[in-house]
């Protein structure tokens, strides 16, 4: 997928605030109807009109009327609104290319003004189906309805509240640099995921390493509960980094125990069987399997209620057994789908500017395995003055 951040240069401060009207009409409504749009922007005259006809052309909006007329904000209208307020606050300048695809994200190349390169997660919690979704994880069980807005927004909050914690704790996870709606900033990591290596150069050094860091987390209160080669980034020295937080658990979890196993399993298998490294055969370095029970019984630090990791003690004190991977943090309320009126004010207020090509920086560290990622940094237009 390409985010074409040349339409945000056809996009005028009214458009913006139609986009933001429809947002915020979303949080009560499935499809906005254009005199609410019109109340919301305060937009009177046909204003309100000519920048949805406009936001249809470009499909940030769709237009539906076979059960009400009204309009709703395409996963594309809702990237611009999330890329403008991190343009505006300056954390970021130009979008480059994709440089992953997830289940359930889309990761970009950004840069900002001063030319550092960094990573733009876009959480797309609805693109699997509703059912997949719903049956990997309980947020929906006490929910009537259901926003992919919403759950996409959560899922972006809840990852950057654990990336802060683990950076905060030493971890090696990606410097974190900013959240919007359903949008991740963090650092560019220069390493590739673990499943795309050819060759470790000490595999039972990187397996050490993972397993160690395995332990830490859970000594942490967390299990990361997708611990596997393509969430574990390797550079050049095969120093790892942990990618990937939104469905990490308490280690009070009622299945954190089998969160915990499959998670270690999921090591083992991958350099058995690709990296051809048997942990319980190398004499060298005697292995024994960590036993989550103990490091359960030795926990450092408690990040898991201070983030309200799902499945965490006071949650199920308070009857919230069942909590999920993205359950609320960070006060989000519960139904908010919208931005907040700071977000909506100030997303709405500036216009931008079309700009001339950014010249690329590429960072010192960017190693042959760097290079392996799938593009090389095109970062195109700046998005602001
Ligand atoms: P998903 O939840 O969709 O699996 P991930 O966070 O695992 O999303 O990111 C998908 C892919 O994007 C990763 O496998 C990795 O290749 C790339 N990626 C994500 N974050 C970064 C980062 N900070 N630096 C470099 N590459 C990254
Ligand atoms: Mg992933």
């Amino acid at each position: 997928m390409k985010l074409d951040v040349n339409v945000l240069k056809f996009l005028g401060k009214e458009d913006f605030r139609v986009l933001t009207a429809v947002e915020v009409g979303q949080k009560n409504h499935e499809l906005v109807p254009l005199p609410l749009i019109e109340s919301i922007a305060a937009l009177r005259g046909g204003g309100a009109q000519r920048s949805a006809r406009n936001l249809l052309r470009y499909k940030l909006l769709h237009h539906d009327s076979a059960k009400y007329d009204g309009y709703r904000l395409t996963p594309l209208g809702y990237d611009y609104l999330a890329i403008k307020a991190l343009v505006n606050r300056g954390a970021i300048s130009s979008v480059g290319s994709q440089i992953g695809v997830g289940k359930e994200s889309d990761v970009f190349e950004v840069m900002n003004d001063e030319g550092d390169l960094m990573a733009l997660k876009l959480h797309r919690l609805g693109r699997t189906s509703f059912r997949a979704v719903k049956s990997k994880r309980d947020y929906l069980k006490h929910r009537s309805s259901f926003s992919w807005l919403y759950l996409s927004r959560l899922a972006a909050a809840r990852e950057y509240s654990f990336m802060v914690a683990l950076a905060d704790q030493g971890l090696p996870v990606p410097k974190p640099i900013d959240n919007n709606r359903h949008a991740v900033l963090m650092s560019m990591v220069p390493a590739i995921p673990l499943a795309q290596v050819q060759e470790l150069h000490r595999p039972g050094d990187t397996f050490h390493q993972l397993m160690a860091l395995m332990e830490r987390l859970t000594k942490l209160g967390l299990v990361h509960c997708d611990y596997n080669e393509f969430n574990l980034l390797v550079d050049e020295q095969d120093t790892v980094t942990l990618i990937d937080f939104p469905q990490m658990v308490s280690v009070s979890h009622e299945n954190s125990q089998e969160l915990f196993d499959r998670d270690v399993d999921c090591v083992i298998k991958f350099f058995k069987t690709k990296i051809g490294y048997i942990p319980e055969q190398d004499e060298a370095r005697p292995w024994t399997r960590p036993v989550f029970e103990e490091l359960r019984q030795n926990l450092q630090s408690r990040l898991d209620i201070e983030l309200q990791a799902s499945g965490h003690p006071q949650a199920s004190k308070k009857g919230k057994a069942s909590l999920s991977p993205l359950d609320p943090v960070l006060g989000l309320e519960a139904e908010s789908t919208s931005a907040t009126e700071d977000d909506a004010e100030s997303d709405g207020e500036q216009t931008v500017a079309p700009q001339v090509h950014v010249p690329m920086k590429v960072s010192k560290q960017q190693s042959q395995r760097a290079q392996a990622l799938p593009s090389q940094p095109t970062v195109s237009p700046t998005l602001n003055g």
